[in-house]
């Protein structure tokens, strides 16, 4: 199914389900009026809808109110709905094809929960951040291509999207295009068999923006490289912009043609890597506060536990919080408003591999404490008595020694210290261990048990 297909089916699908929520709706009425409409268009100033009869219609439109209200929950903006009967919509779609050319894989309405805003930076983003930004507010100016490439889940097609709503918004006269290489290849063979490839790549001509998602899905395709090198020099000529994902750079796409390469690197590729630690919880804090229907507080040893055993892409950070409060919402403690760690363990005990678990931060922590009969608050406390503060140091060292934990990220589980004070511990222990064999046998001891 073509991207935007699936967009126009998904949005309506979720828009009704608001409205199947209310009580004023029957059961039989809904399902034979309502879950029968389709989301035929969406565009900034109207949304069409297309009903089955004269009847629907009538009850539809009646419910017009509630349905944009529904509409707009989903869009983040209010776009009015027209309703039209199938037969009539029939005869609108003969008028148009015989005035336009159309290209139904170019999707020129952008995903509206993809902005910057709620894009999260971080060294591993920062660069295709900065890239982004700068290539919306000046199209066709700086970088042509933009090439983001990194792993799945990194935020790629976010920021393409991104791009566009940042232009949609700030420059509403320009015309964005999305494509997904998968698409792109189907467009090309459909228009070939129907003999439209011509008009398939005129369609492109007329855009100021041109994204294009997962290019490297066209490697290989020996007519699908001769169409898109033609969209891509005729636009990029008339200083037209282009941003391009991929999972690699240009040059680790095996099939793609040297040309290609070559004119992608003409422009300006840039990296998205896997986010470390801070920005996994700066993502995961964003995540929970733009979520209105997570009621309770995750307490932080959560989000670090999540951060320390899913930040390996942004997908499987999301996927985390959403396992946490299904686990939380069915089978935790009724009268609790937090979730403790003890719960995200048990919700994730199936998905956390026994020796991950072992090797977390927060796991040596509490070896650490259990050991020496200390509580969480003493250990991270700023207090320098010598117990406290050797046990603390003891703990760092082996949050490094075992983990190989950046010193910021051992750092914040024990109080938010700095990483300098980190490295002080971990030499201070070092020290000890030479000086008085005592430390030796109580650290080995210690990493028996973590093991
Ligand atoms: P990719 O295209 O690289 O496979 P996506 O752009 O689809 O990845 O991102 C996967 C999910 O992670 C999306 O829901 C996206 O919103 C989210 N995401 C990725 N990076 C960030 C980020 N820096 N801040 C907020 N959300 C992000
Ligand atoms: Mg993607």
């Amino acid at each position: 199914m073509a991207t935007l297909d699936f967009y126009l089916k998904d949005t309506w699908s979720r828009t009704l389900n608001i409205i199947s929520e209310s009580p004023t709706i029957p059961k039989e009425v809904f399902d034979t009026y309502y879950a029968t409409s389709t989301l035929e268009k969406l565009e900034k100033d109207e949304a069409l809808v297309v009903v089955e009869n004269f009847i629907s219609f009538s009850i539809l439109k009646n419910a017009s109110g509630m349905l944009e209200a529904a509409l707009e929950s989903q869009l983040g903006t209010h776009v009015p709905i027209r309703f039209i009967q199938q037969s009539e919509l029939e005869q609108e779609k003969i008028a148009v094809s015989d005035s336009i050319i159309q290209n139904e894989y170019i999707c020129s309405i952008i995903n509206p929960n993809y902005t910057f805003s709620n894009f999260v930076t971080g060294k591993s983003n920062a660069q295709a951040h900065l890239a982004s930004l700068t290539v919306a507010s000046n199209l066709g100016l700086i970088y042509n291509p933009l090439f983001i490439y990194g792993n799945s889940g990194l935020g790629k097609t976010h920021l393409l999207n991104a791009i566009g709503n940042y232009v949609h918004t700030n420059f509403p006269n320009r015309k964005v295009g999305f494509i997904s290489g998968l698409d792109f290849v189907e467009g090309v063979s459909k228009s070939i068999k129907n003999k439209t490839i011509e008009e398939f790549k005129n369609s492109f001509k007329e855009l100021d923006l041109l994204l294009v998602d997962d290019i490297q899905f066209i490697a290989g395709k020996e007519k699908t490289h001769e169409v898109f090198f033609t969209v891509f020099n005729e636009l990029v000529n008339n200083r037209k912009q282009i941003c391009i994902t991929a999972d690699r750079t240009p040059s680790e796409i095996k099939g793609l043609e040297e040309r290609i390469i070559s004119r992608f690197n003409q422009g300006l590729n840039v990296n998205i890597e896997a986010p470390e630690y801070e920005t996994s919880i700066n993502i995961l804090k964003s995540k929970i506060s733009n979520n209105t229907t997570i009621s309770q507080t995750i307490d932080d040893e959560v989000l670090s536990y999540i951060a320390t055993n899913f930040s390996q892409d942004v997908r499987s950070l999301e996927g985390a919080i959403k396992r946490l409060l299904f686990y939380a919402i069915n089978w935790g403690p009724a009268d609790e408003d937090h979730i403790t760690l003890s719960l995200a363990v048990e919700a994730f005990k199936d998905q956390v591999s026994e020796n991950r678990d072992s090797l977390s931060i927060i796991k040596i922590r509490k070896v650490v404490c259990d050991y020496y009969n200390l509580t969480k608050a003493q250990i991270t406390s700023a207090t320098r008595t010598k117990n406290i503060a050797t046990a603390r140091h003891i703990a760092m060292y082996l949050c490094r020694k075992l983990l190989d934990a950046p010193y910021k990220e051992i750092g914040n589980e024990f109080g938010k210290r700095d990483h300098s004070t980190v490295i002080n511990a971990c030499e201070k222990v070092e020290q000890l261990i030479k000086k008085d064999s005592s430390y030796l046998k109580a650290i080995s001891e210690i990493e028996s048990k973590i093991n």
